[in-house]
């Protein structure tokens, strides 16, 4: 197939593909799904052929493509096919939907190799006798016998000192006697240092060593060697300790080379593998049959927090591949493809040739790497978040999508899509199972589970007759009246805390926000510190002594007086995490601490070793933000403690209940799932609440049944479909006059079907610069919303209304 033409998707937030030329050079190369370097006005961009074509539109001029970046292309026709469905369902620009789908722009170096086929090798073997058959030359039998007798790959540039030309090659290729193959060059080995103590023999009367060189010296002790990172964590001890005991000659060291397909965070782990109990294995039984279905299906694993739901995924997983199929588990945290990673690799890593691991804490070389693996083929197990829905794997037999019920899954900007329903759709088109997992499903996936559309599968109890930890609320009006105390730990969590330390177990304490303090406000004129770009309070970050915006990202100097009035009494208030951390050093001073959240752990390192030494024992309390509420499988945490239950309650949003619930008993979910029983502290003002209260019982069906009723009678999801649309400009006039004139549109389909509200000024009234106007549109039939929101956008065009003003969110997770 060489068509002349294509149609390119590039990276620009229109609505459209663009076409251009392809040179004869490039036409046995370029395909769809190939990446391409076009010239696009007055500059060079990497865009993705989406389909050749052997016209080209009229009356303009086409121009040509540059380069071509892939020889295998970068996405898969059923890839091609996902984007053109993500931009028709959620409106989006295409361009902008096949960005968010391909790995970054990094050359990678490959290398093709010939390999010989099947035929090519009885080919050799009877040939070997000299006749010349099959139409072959001399010089192509003696290449055939040469690479028969060699037993390894040749480089495709060797041919050619084999006296074989490109022509001959292809002749070989189209006969099937050869395929040639495209892998990814061998990593540089990487070298890690390795510190282990010296024999005991060699150094007497430690007597006098001090605290910490002890703490290292046991340490080694008790692990053996260790890699050098990962000791000053665990011991937490600086490096230049370790330095000094080194020339002390305490210590030795040496360079160990680290297997590149093998992470340093596995050393040592051997993934756990229980025999199903009864509950698990009728769960696994159900996707076994559907296996056998060989057809789409959704399954909902409804089963409570510590039910083993993980182990289940795994069979399932291990079950697909052993069809021959791959897999890909999206987890709603970077956090979570740590664990999750390190249980695939553990478990399918030697024998199905690799897992891969996707997700935005990776740097782009990283990420490229274990992306193009994937494409590859070397990698039959895909771990990661939210955009590894789009790993370009083949022959997909299974999507998993743990926690399915979380916002984190979907984009929140543009190509705004939903990740697991992405999966969904995915799994139909590539006629594969999508498995989803929760303790608290959503209240679409729970209504879809009961009405039949999906399969419910349920684990009711904790594995091994574990008990649910205790939840406990403390209601932080009567604590007050009772202690006077401003200090955001109650003295009920303040106790529970020094339990955990006197009895040697682990706390979690959690908090929603991140930095020091979420309001920076004068006490004497009531001003509070906005952000300049946006309708929003800064938040006070005090360790780098800045205001920062947690949504545009602008930074301001920490105010001496107030910008208004000029009084001193500049004020800070709300605590957060950053805040919280210093607020536990200074009431528990022994006890070892640390702090995970967006600030601290932006790399994947930065998550290794803050959970890693969590998970070993080194840390008595981790502080965190709600990264940490879900998933982790800590054995002896036996204290979560909630800073503020409410905060999540009180947001202007129809889900706010639904939040609250599934956050609460994902929290408690983390406590007492070892042998020892666990118990969770909520601190709250509002204990009266229905989330609350049915999060304390960890009831998900009470919670359901009412909170259906409220979703019905206000004709919500999952009774209604939703769209939010966003008017936007920097200037304020620009957005009125467009949100007037969208409203025109709008209005003659308002009740014919649909409910259109607004314009009304946006929740987030101003963002990043930006004045903000709403339209809320509602139906209980989804394509009729499609259907006027198409039109809105052919609207648009016709007024000269920029594209880029006019946000469409489908099925939007937050209305602000
Ligand atoms: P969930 O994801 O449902 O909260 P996990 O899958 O993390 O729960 O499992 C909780 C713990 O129970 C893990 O430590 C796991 O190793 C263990 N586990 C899983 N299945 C079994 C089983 N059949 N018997 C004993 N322990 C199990
Ligand atoms: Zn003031
Ligand atoms: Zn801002």
């Amino acid at each position: 197939m060489s068509l002349p033409f294509c149609n390119v998707a590039l990276p620009v937030p229109l609505r459209t593909t663009f076409t251009y030329a392809v040179p004869e050079s490039l036409r046995e190369i370029v395909q769809p799904g190939t990446r391409v370097i076009v010239p696009f006005r007055k500059k060079a961009m990497v865009g993705v052929v989406v389909e050749l074509t052997d016209r080209a539109p009229e009356g303009t001029k086409i121009r040509e493509i540059t380069k071509a970046l892939d020889r295998v292309p970068a996405l898969t026709p059923k890839l091609i096919e996902l984007g053109h469905w993500i931009a028709n369902y959620y409106l989006a620009p295409i361009g902008e939907v096949f960005r968010a789908m391909l790995p970054p722009v990094i050359e990678m170096r490959t290398q093709r190799l010939i390999v010989l086929t099947e035929a090519g090798r009885d080919a050799a073997a009877s040939l070997s006798g000299g006749e010349l058959t099959h139409g072959l030359s001399r010089n192509e039998v003696e290449f055939l016998a040469k690479l028969a007798a060699k037993k390894e790959p040749l480089p495709f540039g060797s041919a050619a000192k084999l006296g074989l030309d490109a022509n001959a090659l292809d002749r070989l290729r189209r006969l099937g006697l050869i395929e040639i193959r495209e892998t990814m060059l061998g990593r540089k080995a990487k070298t890690q240092r390795v510190i282990a103590a010296k024999s005991s023999a060699q150094i007497s009367g430690s007597g006098d060593l001090d605290e910490k060189s002890l703490r290292v010296r046991s340490m080694l002790a008790e692990r053996g060697p260790l890699p050098m990172p990962l000791l000053l964590k665990l011991a937490s001890v600086s490096r230049a300790l370790v330095e000094r005991m080194l020339r002390d000659g305490m210590l030795e060291s040496w360079e160990e080379r680290v297997d590149p397909a093998e992470d340093p965070f596995d050393v040592g782990y051997e993934a756990p593998a229980h025999e199903l109990n009864a509950e698990q294995e009728s769960a696994f039984g159900a996707i076994r049959a559907r296996f056998e279905l060989g057809e789409f299906g959704v399954l909902l694993l409804h089963g409570v927090t510590g039910s083993g739901k993980t182990e289940v995924y795994m069979r399932s997983v291990q079950e697909t591949l052993a069809r021959g199929k791959t897999a890909i588990v999206l987890v709603p945290e970077i956090a979570l493809t740590l664990w999750v990673g390190r249980q695939c690799r553990a478990w399918f890593g030697a024998r199905f040739e690799g897992v891969a691991v996707l997700h935005s804490a990776l740097s782009d070389i990283e990420r490229a790497r274990e992306w193009w693996r994937v494409r590859h083929g070397e990698a039959r197990v895909v771990v990661g978040t939210r955009s590894a829905v789009f790993a370009p794997l083949d022959n997909l037999g299974l999507i998993i999508v743990d926690e399915e019920q979380e916002s984190s899954f979907k984009q929140e900007e543009t190509p705004r899509y939903h990740g697991r329903d992405v999966a969904i759709v995915r799994a139909k088109m590539e006629n594969a199972g999508a498995l989803l997992g929760s303790a608290t499903p959503s209240l679409e996936t729970y209504h879809h589970a009961r009405n039949g559309k999906y399969e419910l599968l349920t684990l009711a109890s904790r594995v091994a007759n574990r008990s649910m930890a205790s939840v406990e609320i403390v209601d932080l009006r009567e604590d007050f009246q009772r202690t006077h105390q401003t200090s955001p730990i109650s003295s009920a969590l303040h106790a529970g805390i020094q339990a955990c330390l006197t009895n040697g177990t682990q706390a979690l304490v959690l908090i929603n926000r991140r930095g020091y303090s979420w309001s920076v406000l004068c006490r004497s004129c009531g001003a509070s510190v906005q952000c300049v770009n946006c309708s929003i309070s800064m938040t006070y970050h005090k360790h780098r002594n800045r205001l920062e915006c947690h949504y545009c990202g602008s930074l301001q100097a920490v105010p001496k007086e107030c910008p208004k009035c000029q009084s001193k009494y500049v004020y800070f208030f709300g605590e957060g995490s950053e805040h919280l951390e210093e607020r536990l050093r200074k009431e528990f001073p022994g006890a070892r601490i640390a702090r995970l959240d967006r600030d601290t752990a932006r790399t994947k390192q930065q998550y290794q070793e803050t959970l890693g030494a969590f998970a070993a024992g080194a840390l008595d309390i981790l502080v965190g933000t709600q990264m940490l509420a879900k998933g982790h499988d800590f054995q002896r945490v036996t204290l979560v403690g909630v800073i503020s239950a409410d905060s999540s309650l009180h947001l202007p949003d129809f889900r706010a209940a639904e939040r609250t619930f599934q956050l609460l008993t994902q929290v408690a979910g983390r406590a007492g799932r070892g042998e020892l029983p666990g118990r969770v502290l909520i601190q709250t003002y509002y204990p009266e609440h229905y989330a609350i209260q049915d999060a304390v019982r960890q009831d998900y069906s009470a919670f359901f049944e009412r909170e259906m009723h409220f979703r019905r009678m206000m004709q919500y999801p999952p009774f209604t479909s939703l769209a939010n649309v966003i008017v936007r400009d920097t200037s304020l006039e620009k957005a009125i006059v467009w949100s007037r004139q969208l409203s025109e549109y709008f209005a003659p389909h308002d009740g014919k079907g649909a409910r259109i509200l607004g314009p009304a000024t946006a929740p987030l009234a101003r963002l990043k610069k930006e004045h903000r106007f709403q339209f809320l549109l509602k139906s209980p039939r989804r394509s009729l919303l499609t259907r006027i929101l198409s039109g809105a956008m052919a609207y648009c065009d016709a007024r000269s209304i920029p594209q880029t003003a006019v946000l469409v969110d489908m099925d939007p997770l937050s209305l602000l």
